[in-house]
């Protein structure tokens, strides 16, 4: 370890966000220890960081790791499933990954005095009935529902994080982060985007559950991670939470039409059944962003897809 380096833990580091954020840490001159358990992270997504002599990656479930050995500068906790088919698929072990990983990170960051940010979500706001949202609203989320185990998973962690600070006095950063695409989606990750660029790519139906009105806000992968090393510079009074999305808002109507339009596919859309408690609308507010991080999203969704297209072109003609 070198003496000037920071040492920095990403939780969920092999998944979609985590491997971004791994990538430019390494870039900025730190050492990065990626831990993850593969649930849904891919060794691929690393794989081009494995030579770097600063990069190290321990495979451990966040709920229950060892992580007595470990001195760190900060940590980012970015470990739990974020697509609802995978956290739908062992819905206990999600709520487990959010409530215990946060338990078992806040405490390494108590004892190694690390800063520490949780990624949370917009799903802490449920099926919201504040448009846009703000970080003041509380939510309008189902407890029992099926999506409970991970809205409910992040906000216990919410709390978790917030009472360490009042409890430990830790230095917390909380972002919400609004739905995100780029690449290293896994093409079987089940959210909207990588959903319809493969579908769209493989002349397969689009699959539009519901009637493709609901709405969602894309933030592309680079602006997300630019938010995150942002409130971690921040000093300690800035804890968040703050919202980080791109407010562009479409429908999925709209979003299905780009990805044919810039994919040039002849691909139909197909409707399937709406899942129970899709929120029907979501909008960052990101007043606070902008007052607090002075961030704001650069890349428009027409830009951002053609990035993402050409990242999933090549992994599928890889594939062939
Ligand atoms: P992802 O599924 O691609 O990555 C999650 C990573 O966490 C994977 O590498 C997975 O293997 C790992 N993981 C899961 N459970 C684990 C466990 N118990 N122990 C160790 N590792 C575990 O998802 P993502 O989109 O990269 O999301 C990263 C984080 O950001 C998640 O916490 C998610 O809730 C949050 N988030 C993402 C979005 C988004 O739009 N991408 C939106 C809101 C919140
Ligand atoms: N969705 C869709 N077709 C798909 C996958 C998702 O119409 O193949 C819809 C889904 O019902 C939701 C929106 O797209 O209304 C975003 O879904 P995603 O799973 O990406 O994220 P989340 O619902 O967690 O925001």
């Amino acid at each position: 370890m070198s003496l000037f380096k920071k040492k920095i833990l990403v939780t969920g580091g092999a998944g979609f966000l985590g491997s971004h954020l791994c990538e430019r840490l390494l870039n900025e001159g730190n050492e990065v220890i990626c831990l993850d358990n593969y649930f849904t992270g891919n060794r691929k997504n690393i794989a081009h960081l494995i030579d770097n002599p600063y990069f190290d990656v321990v495979r451990a479930n966040v709920a229950s790791p060892d992580t007595a050995y470990l001195e760190v500068d900060e940590i980012y906790n970015l470990a739990c499933p974020a697509s609802p088919i995978h956290y739908q698929f062992d819905p206990v072990q999600t709520t487990k990954t959010s409530v215990m990983g946060a338990i078992n990170m806040l405490d390494l960051a108590y004892r190694t005095k690390a800063k520490i940010m949780q990624a949370s979500t917009s799903e802490i706001y449920g099926d919201p009935d504040v448009h846009p949202q703000p970080e003041s609203y509380w939510g309008n989320v189902n407890t029992i529902g099926y999506r409970s185990c991970y809205d409910e998973g992040k906000r216990c962690a919410e709390t978790l994080f917030f009472d360490y600070k009042r409890q430990y006095d830790v230095d917390i950063k909380v972002v919400r982060i609004f739905n995100t695409y780029g690449p290293n989606m896994h093409p079987n990750d089940g959210r909207v985007v990588s959903n319809f660029i493969v579908q769209a790519l493989k002349g397969e139906d689009i699959t539009i559950y519901g009637d493709g009105s609901q709405t969602r806000s894309f933030c592309y992968v680079d602006d997300l991670i630019e938010g995150f090393i942002r409130i971690m510079a921040t000093p300690k009074g800035v804890t968040g939470p703050i919202n980080i999305g791109n407010p562009g808002e479409f429908t999925m109507i709209e979003l299905a039409e780009q990805v044919l339009e810039l994919t040039n596919s002849s691909s139909k859309l197909v409707y399937r059944d709406l899942p129970s408690d899709d929120p029907k609308q979501r909008q960052p507010d990101i007043t606070r962003a902008k007052a607090e991080l002075g961030w704001e999203p650069t890349i428009n969704l027409r830009s951002g897809l053609t990035k993402t297209i050409a990242y999933f072109d090549s992994v599928l003609k890889a594939e062939k």
